[in-house]
């Protein structure tokens, strides 16, 4: 990106991930000079990792269950994405050259699949708006006079732009830039912060040295997780210390407010969600005596050798119930107990967060007007599924409108 000084009228944005990103192109597109700010040398890394499995962008299921993924449902971070919904992202897409297609599941992704033509052709489009980014520059706070401090390769320097939107991300994979540094300097600055904590993450399963050595990384397809009311089916992966994978991160928020407020907390693991408990007990009960107990799992109940596995460790120490219609029970609702997180380095995205009561309904920060807040770094969090990514975008466009709405109503009133 090309462009002039980070002039004292103009905006600044800190951050250059999805939300910081769009909320430069909100306000370059108004005619505002913009400075985007990036801590590493080159932007979007996050957004780049999110792609490299396949970007998935949104989600095509109606409005109304879209909004329900999202908690807290902040009136703030729903009315973003109601002004900037699924649809909208999607021809922003295809404006930039990017197409989208829907997959199997409902969700949304890059026909390319990948996010780096995306990034390529949205930074040019910021580079054609005159968006200056200065990369290796980190924010540190603000100083007493309220400019912005900043620290970069020319050393340390103050900023007074008209507007600052901060789009600094939550704490997860901290290696790509967010490292949730900024938490103590917002809190100096009077704004409530709920502490912030791994979401869609994996969970610490105190396996047997056996299970462990034998399945780590061993794939658990087609099953069911449940915690009360809760339930979820898809795939999960066996790690060394514990479970991770869709249908645990999709009970991620209860499953971690369990783990947080008890300890530890027991799911139920289906391992045939496919099968009524009642045939599959007819199947374990038709099966030839004196065959072997891992070959009526495998023939009887469809369980491959991770799933007999871990319905042993299930078991525990009284082994595997020979009545067939206990044992039908167990494959249907095995006891799963997470004792607990993995922790937020690991993890895909961050809960908690600025809390929406620091904010008025332009996302600005009530103790600091004329700065702005979008993205992860605000107290929400959702499902995997494009949710994430969605509300990053939509809140760096209302973040953007609402400086812009702000900076008009002062020239009104000057
Ligand atoms: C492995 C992985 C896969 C994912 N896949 C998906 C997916 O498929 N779909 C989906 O919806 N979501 C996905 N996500 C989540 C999604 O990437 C994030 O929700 C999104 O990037 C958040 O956007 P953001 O702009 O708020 O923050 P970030 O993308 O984290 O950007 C924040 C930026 O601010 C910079 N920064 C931080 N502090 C400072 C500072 N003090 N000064 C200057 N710069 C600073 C950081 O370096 C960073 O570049 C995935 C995440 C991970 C880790």
């Amino acid at each position: 990106m090309t462009g002039s000084r980070a002039a004292e009228h103009g905006a600044v944005v800190v951050g250059a991930g999805p939300a910081g990103l769009a909320a430069a192109e909100v306000l370059a597109g108004a005619g505002l000079p913009v400075t985007v700010i990036e801590r590493m040398p080159s932007p979007a890394r996050k957004l780049l990792i999110a792609g490299r499995g396949g970007l998935n962008l949104t989600h095509s299921e109606p409005l109304d269950r879209f909004l329900a993924r999202y908690h807290p449902a902040e009136p703030g971070l729903l009315a973003a994405i109601d002004r900037f919904p699924p649809d909208a992202l999607r021809h922003w897409c295809e404006d930039l050259g990017q197409p989208t297609f829907v997959g199997s599941s409902g969700r949304v992704f890059p026909r390319a699949f990948k996010a780096s033509p995306l990034l390529r052709a949205w930074l040019a489009r910021l580079d054609g708006l005159g968006v200056r980014l200065r990369t290796r520059t980190r924010w540190t706070g603000w100083d007493e006079a309220g400019a912005l401090r900043i620290e970069g390769p020319d050393g340390a320097e103050v900023l007074r732009p008209a507007a600052t939107v901060l789009a600094l991300g939550g704490a997860s994979w901290p290696r790509l830039g967010s490292d949730g540094a900024w938490v103590p300097v917002l809190e100096r600055a009077g704004a409530t912060v709920a502490p912030l904590r791994p979401a869609n993450m994996g969970f610490r399963v105190p396996w047997s040295t056996v299970f462990a050595g034998r399945f780590a990384g061993a794939p658990l397809k087609r099953i069911a997780l449940s915690l009360g009311v809760h339930r979820a089916r898809g795939e999960a992966v066996v790690t060394r210390d514990g479970i991770e994978g869709g249908v645990v991160y999709a009970l991620s928020r209860p499953l971690r407010e369990a783990v947080l407020a008890e300890g530890s907390v027991t799911a139920r693991l289906d391992l045939r969600p496919d099968l009524d408990e009642a045939v599959l007990a007819r199947r374990l009960g038709a099966a030839k005596p004196g065959q072997s107990r891992a070959t009526t799992l495998r023939k009887a109940a469809g369980l491959d050798p991770v799933a007999a596995g871990l319905l042993r460790e299930a078991a525990g120490p009284d082994g595997l119930p020979t009545d067939p219609a206990r044992l039908a029970g167990l494959v249907k609702a095995a006891p799963l107990r997470l004792t607990g997180l993995q922790p937020i380095e690991r993890a895909i995205s961050t809960a908690g967060g600025v809390a929406a009561e620091s904010l008025d309904g332009r996302l600005m920060l009530r103790t600091h007007p004329g700065t702005f807040l979008a993205g992860e770094m605000i107290d929400w969090e959702a499902p995997t599924g494009g949710y994430l990514l969605q509300a990053s975008f939509a809140t760096g466009r209302a973040a953007a409108a609402g400086a812009l709405d702000w900076l008009r109503a002062q020239s009104i009133h000057r």
